[in-house]
């Protein structure tokens, strides 16, 4: 089996982790280069310090040396390279840091956000829905991430989101089954209705005993082709609010149809 490299710090790891524990960027499968071996004993080095750089926009700059065969190693976010390289290293790492989404500018202001007890994991999910809204955005040395005050509102929002939506998985546990294309849209389309016979009348005994299995089923898909992950994490915690409501034998009227109304507002946007 093959092993995948953490290129900043030279850890190894099997082929199935995508990212580095420590320090949160993607792996390569070539084994790094450590700094001091970059170039012969008396080739003049230079140093990039990237610490405000995005774990993407490092990857993809790791990508952009090795495929050029530029000589290079990695001090955790410092790049090293020869200073005989240093014109060509420039280029690309103005490729990397344009490719890496809008550039927070230097004079706007900025707010902090304390990152300390963000996961590798969490970070990554975080900077990608920041990318997709569009939203500047950097890492200090010390780690926090920064954005212009002006998006302060917009970033809020997003670390909500992100925040719900790794609660939910972590609370829920990873999903196992698959289901795509029309059988999953006749259990979601089964669900719902069955979830509105639930509301109407939450002592229908056969809805109960269909709606058991089907939500058991359900909360245990993991994220169908075309969902957007945190909307479908959020139907799967419905699903199993519904089937554990149901199983309980003390249930009353009033929580069984919360929970149904519930889901089916939840699958109200996706059938
Ligand atoms: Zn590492």
């Amino acid at each position: 089996m093959s092993s995948m490299y953490c290129f900043q710090c030279a850890r190894e790891y099997i082929e199935e982790v995508a990212e580095c524990s420590e320090c949160g960027v993607g792996l390569v499968e070539e084994k790094p280069t450590p700094p001091d071996e970059v170039g012969g004993p008396e080739d003049p080095q230079v140093a990039y310090e990237l610490y405000e750089w995005s774990f993407e926009a490092r990857r993809m700059l790791e990508g952009l040396l090795t495929s050029e065969g530029i000589p290079h190693g990695w001090q955790g976010a410092v790049l090293i390279v020869l200073e005989a390289d240093e014109d060509r290293v420039d280029a690309l790492t103005e490729q990397a840091e344009i490719a890496d989404g809008p550039i927070l500018d230097d004079d706007v202001e900025k707010i902090g956000y304390d990152m300390e007890e963000w996961s590798a994991e969490a970070q990554s999910a975080l900077v990608d829905a920041l990318g997709l809204a569009g939203i500047a955005h950097m890492f200090s040395a010390e780690g926090e991430l920064l954005v212009s005050e002006e998006n302060e509102d917009q970033v809020d929002e997003i670390i909500d989101q992100v925040t719900e939506r790794i609660a939910i998985d972590d609370s829920l546990g990873e999903a196992t089954q698959v289901l795509e294309g029309l059988k999953l849209n006749d259990l979601l389309g089964e669900v719902r209705t069955l979830a509105n016979k639930l509301v109407k009348n939450s002592g229908d005994a056969k809805a109960t005993l269909a709606m058991v299995k089907k939500a058991e089923l359900l909360a245990d898909l993991k994220t169908p082709f075309g969902f957007d992950s945190r909307s479908w994490s959020r139907i799967r915690l419905r699903a199993t609010e519904m089937s554990a409501t149901l199983t309980d034998e003390d249930r009353d009227e009033e929580t069984v149809t919360e929970a149904a109304a519930g889901l089916s507002e939840e699958l109200q946007e996706v059938v």
